[in-house]
This record gives C-alpha cells, structure tokens and sequence, in this order.
C-alpha cells in the first residue's frame, strides 16, 4: 500500500511540476512553436502589404481588405460597399451590346 502511495505522490509532484514549468515558459513555447496561419487558399500576398482601393482611394492592407476577382485580376477594397459599388458602376459602364 505504501508503494501506491509513493508512487501516488511521485505522480502528483511530476504533474505538478510540469505544470509549474508551463506558466513558466508556456508563452515561450507558444509564441516559438507553430505560429497559427489563417488558411487561406492563395498566399501571393504577404500580410502588412498595402495595396490601393479603387474605389474611394484608401490604402487599405490585404489582409483585412476585401478581395475581388475580376478578369483574373484581384483588387482589394476597404469595404464590402466600396466593392459593391465598384462592381455596380463596372456594370454601368459596360456598354449593353446585344
Ligand atoms: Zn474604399
């Protein structure tokens, strides 16, 4: 029964001296072990980079910007009504040929 015990308590202090170990450098390791990435599909762009919005001018950077696919052809707004309303006066100026 003692040997239980002993083992009981060896168990515990291991335990606790991982977790001790934890708090103490558990922002080191993660911060140094794997950086979460957002998955996206594409990865052209590095993060940071500021690119124009056509629509109203702004920089705006492109991990936050809304992107937009036309013709092969990426742009990035600001917001998603400045890309409606880039969509909206590209559909406007297109000439109606039937
Ligand atoms: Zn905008």
């Amino acid at each position: 029964m003692t040997f239980l015990l002993r083992f009981l308590l060896f168990v515990a202090a291991f335990y606790l001296l991982r977790k001790l170990l934890n708090r103490l450098f558990g922002k080191r390791v993660a911060s140094s072990g794997r950086r979460a990435r957002p998955a996206t599909g594409t990865r052209k762009e590095i993060s940071g980079q500021t690119v124009k919005d056509p629509q109203c001018g702004t920089y705006v950077a492109t991990s936050i910007a809304v992107p937009l696919q036309v013709k092969g052809k990426t742009y990035h707004f600001c917001s998603t009504q400045c890309r409606d309303q880039f969509l909206r006066e590209a559909d406007q100026s297109r000439p109606s040929v039937a």
